[in-house]
């Protein structure tokens, strides 16, 4: 009895599979510091949770439609309007279980076995293995920190071919914090105006966790609208992580063959889910806006302090609530029979003898790098940066 290839080629998540080695590390009684898994500490703001109990006792309690109840798919246009100064029909939005599901759908739509899939790196974990899930191929575009982990045009010019059908990134980024300004995106979308052959796939999931600049997004450009798709979600921007809801909105086509996919395969979304998202994207905004200007604070503490420890090169995030440092310089060195080859070694260094749980950059496409997610109180934040330099300064 075995697994089928297509599940054999995928691996499991990085971010999901250390996330649960520190919690077990914890059920032990260790005091860990958990900066692996990527989600806000703050709880889901209070009138979002009103607005679940009041659609849990007025019986919405049923399927929805498959592409989401007409209620969110136009608070979702309203949000598209209101935020992005786009115009979307209602039938152009698919809801799903996560904007996790929401790439699943777009990836199983559009690509198979011969088709290739561009992803600049450093990528969030689960693109790859979504794309593995597909059978079709990973062309990667390496960003490093030199060039703020952002592609340039000319790399992305020389990676299509004629096998290209799908470009895929974010911004601000998971794992950078990186941010494409106006003008980057208009140079990558001129190099897609010569290209029109590929669908352009940006996952926006951070937009309400920017700091510096303006989010903007490439669907913006009127040459590209017709092939962009828009990945968003409740889950960051609202500390929704647990109610799994996430969204795109795409050309007609698109989201008429994700529909159809997800009619197959979970059917709508849940109905109470549906409901607080509304409300999440048409209520106040305020509580957002109080969790980022948290972040921004979080974000400058844990540069400074990041920036103190030698041998760590380090950028300056613009968005979302990761750190990810360039950390190679420790490769090569021991300490108490840790010999340090990679990032895998230094993450598992770091867990086992500091309790301070991060990511390998290896699973972004970043072999160089550690991931740190800076979701958690200042208080945690400095006590882990501590431990992570006394932990760094022993390796010899
Ligand atoms: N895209 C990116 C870049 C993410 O970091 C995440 C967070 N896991 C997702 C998509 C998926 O989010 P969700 O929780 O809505 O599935
Ligand atoms: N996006 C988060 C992260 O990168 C959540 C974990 C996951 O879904 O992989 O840590």
């Amino acid at each position: 009895m075995y697994i089928s290839e297509r599940l054999a080629n995928v691996n499991e998540s990085a971010t999901l599979a250390m996330s649960q080695k520190s919690r077990e590390l914890q059920a032990k009684g260790h005091d860990v510091i958990n900066l692996s898994i990527g989600q806000p500490d703050f709880n889901t703001p209070d009138h979002i949770k009103e607005a679940a109990k009041k659609a849990i006792d007025e019986n919405f309690s049923k399927y929805t439609p498959v592409p989401g109840l007409p209620v969110l798919r136009e608070a979702i246009c309203t949000k598209f309007k209101r935020d992005n100064q786009l115009d979307f029909n209602p039938s152009q939005i698919v809801v799903s279980n996560g904007a996790k599901q929401s790439i699943a759908n777009i990836i199983l739509s559009l690509v198979g076995p011969g088709d290739e899939v561009i992803i600049p790196a450093p990528y969030w974990v689960s693109y790859i293995e979504i794309v593995n899930l597909a059978q079709a191929g990973n062309v990667v575009v390496e960003a490093g920190i030199d060039q703020d982990f952002k592609i340039t045009p000319e790399q992305l010019e020389a990676a299509i071919t004629p096998k290209t059908k799908v470009f895929l990134f974010s911004s601000p980024s998971n794992p950078t914090g990186s941010l494409y300004t106006r003008d980057e995106l208009r140079a990558l979308a001129d190099v897609f105006v010569k290209n029109p052959h590929v669908v352009i796939v940006s996952d926006e999931i951070y937009e309400l966790i920017t700091f510096d600049g303006k989010h903007e997004s490439i669907a913006q450009f009127e040459e590209l609208r017709d092939r962009v798709v828009i990945v968003n979600g409740v889950s960051k921007g609202y500390a929704m992580t647990g109610w799994r809801i996430g969204y795109i909105a795409a050309p007609q086509w698109i989201a008429d063959a994700c529909n159809k996919l997800q009619g197959q395969y979970t059917s709508g979304a849940c109905s109470i889910s549906q409901m607080a998202s509304a409300e999440a994207l048409t209520g106040t905004q305020e509580p957002s806006e109080m969790m980022k200007e948290t972040f921004l604070r979080r974000r400058d503490l844990v540069v400074k302090m990041a920036r103190e420890i030698e041998g760590m090169k380090v950028n300056v995030p613009q968005g979302a609530f990761y750190l990810f440092p360039e950390v190679d310089s420790y490769f090569g060195k021991s300490f108490d029979g840790y010999d340090i080859k990679d990032a895998n070694d230094l993450a598992m260094y770091l867990l086992e003898t500091a309790f301070v749980a991060t990511v390998s950059g290896e699973a972004f496409g970043s072999p160089k790098c550690l991931r740190f997610s800076y979701a958690t109180s200042d208080e945690q934040l400095v006590e882990a940066l501590k431990r992570i330099k006394t932990a760094l300064d022993k390796l010899k």
